[in-house]
């Protein structure tokens, strides 16, 4: 029986015809700025946002990295998200790399109040440090792949505007998000100045992430990203998926979010198991398992035993992550075991 894997979509391998594009891709140096799948794969990444220029880098978490480099100096705050993933999941690297300290907002289900953040910006006085920088994710992972709304977006960059304050979205998901408001990606991405997209997560590619910008503000940091050990040289073998990812697979996610829907209703339906099903819009959902008495390692090792997957936590409530290899069957079978599992 085949393991049924929904602890994430970076699980994703690549697709037979990105291992195709790989295999034939044209290379050189991308330090040298030589590698021609390289540039057209950044080309097209500035296109799809709508922003002057891009950067291919080798994760999600560099692309953020960079960004917040590039918009910042030392001793700077940048506004962002209690729960973001820029703030919670990357080894406090704004105070490391960036140097810079942060000023947290609440999100309500992903989305912060933008007069929220605006009352977080710093005035002008001798004690406080210079806001530099104003930091949205869009979907939002840990509220479970909840898509921030334009309006909400534009807001934000509004804020951003009357404050001389530039917004970086950490649009991991962009596509997700794009795909569950029916708009193109660019038009939730004409509401920042820089935006992370990841290549290699519901999207498939098995390396990298792009990060999109003005093209002053990608020159910058296209230098921070080598200052981080990020110059891949002959990076077009992976760049080739990346394009694969782009053109073909954005095109596909409705697809995940119907079976994570699917999935949710599942679950839902069986005793002691909760999942909020008005709430998933996207790929991922959140399910509570406190009405079975079992924490989230439970779940997670008795689903295990029976060749599911998912990441355990100490609370009873967990993430299932759909994505391109899980078919409705899968969703069956998952419902299913768990169905059996919360019985002993
Ligand atoms: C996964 C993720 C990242 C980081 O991507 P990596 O490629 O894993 O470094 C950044 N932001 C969000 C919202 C993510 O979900």
């Amino acid at each position: 029986m085949e393991v049924i894997d929904l602890r994430s979509d970076t699980v994703t391998k690549p697709t037979e015809e990105m291992r195709q594009a790989m295999y034939r891709a044209e290379v050189g140096d991308d330090v040298y700025r030589d590698d021609p799948t390289v540039n057209r794969l950044e080309e097209l990444a500035a296109r799809e946002m709508g922003k002057e220029a891009a950067l291919f880098v080798a994760s999600g978490t560099m692309a953020n990295q960079v960004a917040v480099m590039a918009h910042t100096k030392r001793g700077d705050e940048i506004i962002l998200g209690e729960k973001s993933h820029i703030y919670v999941n990357e080894v406090g690297g704004i105070a490391y790399l960036a140097g810079v300290q942060a000023a947290l907002v609440t999100e309500t289900e992903g989305v912060m109040d933008a007069r929220v953040v605006e009352q977080k910006i710093r005035q002008e006085n001798i004690h406080y440090p210079n806001t530099s920088l104003i930091c949205v994710e869009n979907t939002h992972n840990m509220a479970g792949g909840r898509v921030v709304p334009l309006a909400a977006m534009k807001e934000i960059h509004d804020v951003g505007k009357r404050h001389g304050i530039p917004v970086h979205l950490d649009g991991a998901r962009i596509y997700n998000a794009a795909a569950y408001l029916g708009v193109e990606a660019k038009e939730i991405a004409k509401y920042c100045d820089s935006v992370n997209v990841c290549l290699s997560k519901g999207l498939c590619a098995p390396v990298g992430s792009v990060l999109a910008g003005s093209r002053e503000f990608i020159e910058r940091a296209r230098k921070f990203r080598k200052m981080l050990g990020g110059g891949m040289r002959q990076a077009g073998i992976l760049a080739a998926a990346g394009i694969v990812a782009i053109e073909k697979m954005s095109k596909r996610l409705k697809e995940d979010h119907e079976n994570a829907l699917l999935l949710a209703k599942g679950l839902n339906s069986l005793e002691g198991v909760s999942v909020d099903v008005g709430r998933v819009q996207t790929n991922l959902i959140m399910v509570d398992f406190a009405g079975t008495g079992l924490n989230g390692m439970q779940v997670a090792e008795r689903l295990k035993q029976n060749g599911i997957l998912i990441n355990g936590s100490s609370s009873p409530v967990v993430r299932f992550a759909v994505h391109y290899y899980i078919t409705p069957d899968d969703v069956k079978r998952t419902v299913e075991v768990v169905s059996k599992i919360i019985k002993n």
